[in-house]
């Protein structure tokens, strides 16, 4: 019988609420495959179990985005019978070698049912001999064997297999309550969104974008971006985008206008907190990096978070731009990320933005601007809503405020 075997890493540490995770883990794998498998947990694995004779090896290569994976196997399950083991080994390093030139191979043997009577350091090199036998062009490779034939020895059956696949690590999403991240189209916030929902978190979006001068190309990269990070995402991703260019206008023709980037930062918290009301999540993440830009100081910082009434999370704080960069690399996201379409915020940026905005000193401003809560309200009042799955994006017209 033909199976897959995903193993887990973090999940295998858990205590008492392992089960949880697995069962999340089991669920989300399930909504990334499209045919219907069964499932079985067992301790530290998941089971993914076909009714027909093949698994659809391409459907799998979807499980490099499912949280919480370590690493997963197509195995040959067989009773615990020498012979049995025999033919399956047999059967498989026939397969393997049908599609790849290998010239050399190891026997590996994980003895986990101790009552086995064969113990690993037996059954290894028995099984080894039995390949030369079979296989007299293949030759052994302690050191750096291109074929591994692994035996797994379970109580209820050995497991056999020749590759294990990676999976992306992490916590499954669902395990770690839910967020909503202000994502623009740059590098840095996609890559904080992966790197939340890679902690089991739940997210939705929101970008704020400034029509007429940021055009359809940027609408276009924002839900290229959305559709990837989507990708992640065993549920629906929602996607909220808010106009705005009003409140630009507005911060650009103060006086000060050096505050004008931390008074718009400002203005998108509080829109972003009523989104996360709206919606019940239970956060905010940012992709803020200390010290990368003016507006990302500690005083800064500071002054931005104040708007907030919910916590915000920013996952990126102590990177290097080249470790995100990386990670952008990594999660397939680093090539929309750098396509030329402006961002909001580009196109109002002050010639000399302040490093160390004081929060009285904004707050002092806002207050003798009373315009900035009937535009933010009118802002979330004209946004619009995008459901996204799995790559695939839909507006929704209902959205209610
Ligand atoms: P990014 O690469 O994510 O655009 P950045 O390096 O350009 O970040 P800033 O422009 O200072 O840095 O933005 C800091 C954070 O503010 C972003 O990471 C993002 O979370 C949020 N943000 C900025 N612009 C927008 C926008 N237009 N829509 C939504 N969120 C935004
Ligand atoms: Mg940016």
């Amino acid at each position: 019988m033909q199976l897959v075997v995903v193993r887990v890493d973090e999940i295998g540490l858990k205590n008492k609420n392992k089960i949880f995770f697995m069962k999340k883990l089991a669920e989300n794998i399930r909504k990334k495959l499209n045919k219907q498998y069964s499932f079985e947990i067992s301790n530290n694995r998941i089971y993914i179990i076909s009714d027909s004779e093949e698994i659809n090896k391409k459907e799998l290569g979807n499980l490099i985005k499912v949280f919480g994976i370590h690493s997963y196997s197509i195995v040959e399950k067989t009773d615990l019978e020498l012979e049995s083991i025999k033919k399956k080994v047999h059967e498989i390093t026939k397969n393997a070698l049908k599609t790849n030139n290998y010239k050399t191979f190891k026997v590996f043997v994980n003895r986990a049912y101790k009552s086995f009577p064969i113990n690993s350091q037996e059954l290894a090199p028995l099984l080894g001999e039995f390949i030369l036998d079979n296989f007299p062009y293949l030759k052994v490779d302690l050191k750096h064997p291109e074929l591994k034939v692994e035996i797994d020895i379970r109580r209820d059956g050995a497991y056999i297999f020749t590759d294990r696949f990676d999976g992306p690590s992490g916590l499954p999403v669902g395990v770690s309550s839910n967020g909503t991240v202000l994502l623009s189209g740059g590098i840095d916030s996609p890559v904080a969104s992966i790197l939340m929902m890679r902690r089991g978190m739940v997210l939705n979006a929101v970008n704020f974008y400034s029509p007429p001068f940021t055009g359809p190309k940027s609408l276009n990269k924002i839900l290229r971006i959305s559709s990837i990070i989507s990708e992640y995402s065993p549920n629906n991703f929602y996607l909220y985008i808010i106009p705005l260019t009003k409140i630009q206008f507005l911060f650009k023709d103060l006086a000060e206008k050096r505050y004008s980037v931390i008074l718009q930062r400002r203005s998108m918290l509080r829109i972003a907190n009523k989104i996360s009301e709206i919606t019940g999540t239970k956060v905010l993440v940012s992709g803020e990096s200390l010290g990368q830009v003016a507006s990302q100081t500690v005083e800064n910082l500071l002054t931005i978070s104040d708007a907030s009434k919910k916590e915000i999370l920013r996952p990126l704080i102590g990177f290097t731009k080249n470790e995100t960069i990386e990670l952008s690399k990594k999660y397939g996201l680093y090539d929309t990320s750098i396509l030329p379409y402006e961002d909001s915020c580009s196109i109002f940026l002050p010639p000399q933005p302040a490093t160390k905005a004081n929060v009285n000193k904004i707050t002092l401003i806002e207050d003798s601007t009373p315009e900035i809560s009937k535009l933010e309200k009118e802002a979330l009042n004209e946004s619009k809503k995008f459901e996204i799955n799995n790559g695939s994006i839909r507006e929704i017209t209902d959205f209610k405020n």
